[in-house]
């Protein structure tokens, strides 16, 4: 079988999909920004219980046209991971916008143009559900309008990405389907000690930096069960075309219900979580429905409590909660 490229390797979600692969006994190139992460990227696959010896790391930055063409030859399939997602929103969106698009079309481009068989695109909910809409209930037929009054700079990027991608699929030059997988929250064990955005909320409610829990309500899903969605992608003939959301069964949470989830599985180790919510609006319940996933796809996401004590217990494993 032939090599299969992952984008964004250095990541949460980059380094649990290349373990994932590697143990799979798939053949593995993946892109960093910068190679002086590749050894933190090996650390991380073996902390995943895989042999790092299947892997090849590369340079390929999604704001510059260097390094895509190498990265995808000889791959037959890429799981075009990368996009930035800091923990504050920059003060201008372009920040977020031109590598989250720009990147998106650069690494399609390199993937039609080298006949790779197939590439899935991690896109995220912030695609499909951040316009209101009366009932709040959401499948993949919704899209975000980017335009959408006060949208956050990175829902934005998300959706102008994956517009992006689909409408470049429509222009003539061919080469490779496309099909995306859109999480809701991730959470989960990482095997990076370098935290992205959502591992970053649960160690703050762990170490009591976030004594009131803000006013948000969202899905999670667990990040093995997305790499789990990547394969499926991946692998089923039918899903070409198609978008598929990832999100646990079970009705979307608030910060001070997954607090509570934290404080009654846990014991001593949530003893800081926040109890108290910041004051305001009774907060609307967005339904997000993973019908697609689980009937064309056959996939079985882990239920919400294990997804959190598996993040903490994962922090704590690697030091890096707080005393
Ligand atoms: P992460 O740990 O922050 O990983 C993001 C990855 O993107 C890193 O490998 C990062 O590389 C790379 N990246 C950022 N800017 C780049 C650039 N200019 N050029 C090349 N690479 C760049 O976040 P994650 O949670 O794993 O996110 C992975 C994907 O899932 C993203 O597409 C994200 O939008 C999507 N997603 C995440 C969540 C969530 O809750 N975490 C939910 C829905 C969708 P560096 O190491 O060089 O920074």
């Amino acid at each position: 079988m032939s090599r299969v490229l992952v984008t964004g390797g250095s990541g949460y979600l980059g380094t649990q999909l290349i373990a994932a692969l590697l143990l799979a006994g798939r053949e593995v190139r993946t892109t960093v920004r910068s190679t002086a992460r590749e050894a933190e990227v090996r650390a991380a696959v073996r902390r995943g219980g895989a042999d790092d010896a299947g892997l090849q790391v590369v340079a390929a930055d999604l704001m510059s046209d260097d390094g895509w063409p190498a990265a995808v030859a000889g791959c037959a399939e890429v799981h075009h991971v990368a996009s930035p997602i800091p923990a504050v929103q920059p003060d201008d969106p372009d920040e977020l916008i031109v590598p989250a698009r720009e990147g998106t079309l650069r690494v399609l481009r390199a993937a039609r143009a080298a006949g790779v068989r197939r590439t899935v695109l991690t896109s995220s909910f912030a695609a499909v559900g951040y316009t209101p809409k009366p009932g709040a209930e959401f499948t993949e037929d919704d899209w975000t309008d980017p335009d959408t009054p006060g949208l956050a700079p990175y829902p934005r990027s998300k959706a102008i990405a994956e517009r992006a991608a689909w409408d470049l699929m429509e222009r003539p030059g061919g080469g490779t389907e496309l099909v995306v997988v859109n999480p809701t929250g991730i959470f989960g064990p990482t095997l990076t000690a370098t935290l992205g955005s959502s591992m970053q909320l649960v160690k703050a409610m762990l170490d009591g930096a976030m004594p009131v829990a803000p006013r948000a309500r969202f899905g999670v899903v667990d990040v093995r069960d997305v790499v789990d969605l990547h394969l499926r992608a991946m692998a089923a003939p039918e899903a070409a075309g198609r978008r598929f959301l990832a999100v646990a069964d079970g009705p979307t949470l608030s910060f001070v219900e997954l607090a509570a989830v934290l404080r009654e599985r846990l014991g001593p180790l949530a003893a800081r979580v926040p109890a108290e919510e910041a004051p305001g609006a009774p907060l609307p319940r967005p339904v997000i429905h993973n019908d697609r996933a689980r009937t064309e796809l056959g996939w079985r996401p882990r239920d919400v409590a294990t997804t959190l004590v598996d993040s903490a217990t994962s922090l704590r494993d690697l030091g890096l909660l707080e005393d």
